[in-house]
């Protein structure tokens, strides 16, 4: 069925071609709908952007492949096939921890994980399988029955089915207490803790719910697709071209317009107007709404957003060396200080960290594609408190203190040989996303902050939409790509019941 009207340029216009906004428009397009992506940037992807710089590939943001089925469902509903569209490697170990007394893999194999666990703490490999069982019941609830509703209102969830499972998500119980439940040894509990550290908040300010994340890294496992992370956002937008959506990119949109009752389109910084019967921002949520959209239109209010508990931003660096450094695995964990103080500054007293936790991705280690011959290519990452001012070196002072501990741990410089380097933080989060306070992931995954009471999927406008990692139902590649499906049917039946 084609729905093309006469009266508007577009069905739908979607902003932002990250991986919502192209998830929304694809899923748009595959119901019939004419739809146009405008992106202010001149290639989409959104923080999954890539830069090439002297024969290196640096993907700018993420480099964990997790939850493979929901990419294998999402290129299977559009026509394809995700093993036509990316070429993907089981990474093996998964990764590996850096602690003071040396490194510990993260295997692939469940049972050599298990006899890791056992060598640290005698029984930890059979408490893991049955942390893991659990796990994998709250993933399975989770995707069959949460993650694909639009969150509209709490009734949503009020079914028979979510108070029968209630007490096997443990919701109440906090993902801190759960884990220790479990483990007693410091290492295994950072090892548990991971996954929710960097993209969310305190392990003690998180549902034991998301413990479903360590299901997803441990046994579903982490992949890599070959050429690097963007490549999945190069596949998505082949295939929502196939599908017939149009991509616009150096678009910058100034203005969400409105005839009085519905959305009517939008305004480019350049002045262009292109009108539609409805929008979907898959940009910052709360760009869109304090700028975009006239103040009548807003649900949320500055205060909302000061009070909202925001993920983790990051300090990062993009590093080229002319020579391997046979050490680092593809993701290297560098725990050799403690977390606490950390966490604190992060989620507490909102300063920069003394003695940080800090993650290196060297991709150049599984795929050589990526550096130039002999080279490797090094990403650092330190989760650092939204909204910090930068002072002048601070930067540069951090990453002294990187290059000590990771040159101590794999006992190799790596300093004397470094051709490439590109620092971005708050600033750049801000300046190329509108990020609210230079955020990296959006909000923390906070039990206040889960499903309807995380900002609202559709707008007090009728026939705009939001999507992405600040909507439900959260931050991460994964999350996004569902967030975009349900906004695009979303948009679709609204349109169908109203226009
Ligand atoms: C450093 C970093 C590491 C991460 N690591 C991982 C990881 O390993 N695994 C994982 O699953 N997730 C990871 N994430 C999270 C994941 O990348 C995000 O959740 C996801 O990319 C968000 O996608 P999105 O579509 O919601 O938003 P975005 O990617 O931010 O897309 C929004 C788009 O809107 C555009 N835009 C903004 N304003 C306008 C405007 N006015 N007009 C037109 N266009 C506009 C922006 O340019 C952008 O392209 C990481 C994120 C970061 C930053």
């Amino acid at each position: 069925m084609n729905h093309v009207s006469p009266t508007h340029d577009y069905d739908a216009l979607v902003i932002g071609a990250g991986f919502a906004g192209i998830a929304a428009a694809t899923q748009l397009a595959a119901l019939g709908r004419k739809v146009k992506v405008l992106e202010r940037h001149d290639h989409p992807g959104g923080r999954a952007r890539v830069f090439h710089e002297q024969g290196f590939t640096f993907d700018m943001g993420p480099s964990w492949y997790w939850m493979p089925d929901v990419f294998e469902a999402y290129f299977a509903k559009f026509g394809s096939d995700v093993n036509r569209e990316l070429d993907l490697v089981r990474l093996d170990p998964s990764y590996t921890v850096w602690f003071k007394d040396g490194p510990v893999n993260i295997a692939a194999n469940l049972e050599t994980l298990k006899a890791t666990f056992d060598s640290m703490e005698p029984g930890a490999g059979a408490k893991l399988q049955e942390f893991l069982d659990e796990a994998e019941v709250k993933y399975k609830i989770g995707m069959n029955n949460f993650v694909r509703k639009p969150a509209h209102s709490i009734m949503e969830f009020a079914t028979w089915e979510t108070f029968q499972h209630s007490t096997k998500l443990t919701l109440l119980k906090s993902f801190s207490a759960h884990a220790r439940s479990f483990f007693t040894d410091e290492r295994l509990l950072q090892i548990i803790e991971f996954p929710v550290l960097f993209l969310g908040a305190k392990p003690e300010k998180t549902p034991a719910l998301y413990s479903l994340m360590n299901y997803a890294d441990t046994v579903l496992g982490t992949w890599y697709p070959m050429g690097g992370m963007h490549e999945i956002v190069r596949a998505m937008v082949r295939v929502a071209e196939k599908n017939g959506v149009e991509f616009q990119y150096n678009s910058d949109v100034a203005k969400i317009t409105d005839n009085g009752k519905t959305v009517s389109g939008v305004r480019l910084q350049s002045g262009a107007t292109i009108s539609a019967k409805s929008v979907i921002a898959g940009a910052d949520y709360h760009h869109v709404e304090q700028t975009l959209l006239s103040s009548k239109w807003r649900r949320y209010d500055e205060d909302y957003w000061e009070k909202r508990v925001m993920s983790p931003s990051s300090l990062l660096f993009y590093v080229g060396v002319n020579k391997r450094v046979p050490n680092l695995q593809h993701h290297n964990l560098f725990f050799d200080t403690p977390f606490g103080p950390h966490a604190e500054t992060i989620y507490d007293s909102k300063t920069w960290p003394e003695d940080p936790l800090f993650y290196v991705s060297a991709p150049s280690t599984t795929d050589s594609g990526v550096a130039p011959e002999g080279f490797e290519n090094l990403f650092f990452l330190i989760p650092l408190a939204p909204g910090l001012d930068e002072n002048p070196g601070q930067r540069d002072a951090y990453f002294e203190e990187m290059c000590d501990r990771l040159e101590r741990q794999i006992g190799m410089d790596i300093r004397p040989h470094i051709v490439y380097k590109r620092g971005y933080a708050h600033r750049e989060f801000q300046e190329d996303y509108r990020a609210f306070k230079g955020n990296a992931y959006g909000l923390a995954n906070t039990i206040k902050q889960t499903a309807f009471w995380k900002p609202k999927m559709k707008s007090k406008l009728p026939g705009l939409y939001f999507t992405g990692q600040l909507t439900t139902p959260g931050p991460g590649v994964p999350p996004s790509l569902i967030s975009g499906e349900v906004a695009g049917m979303e948009a679709h039946e609204w349109m169908n019941a109203n226009i």
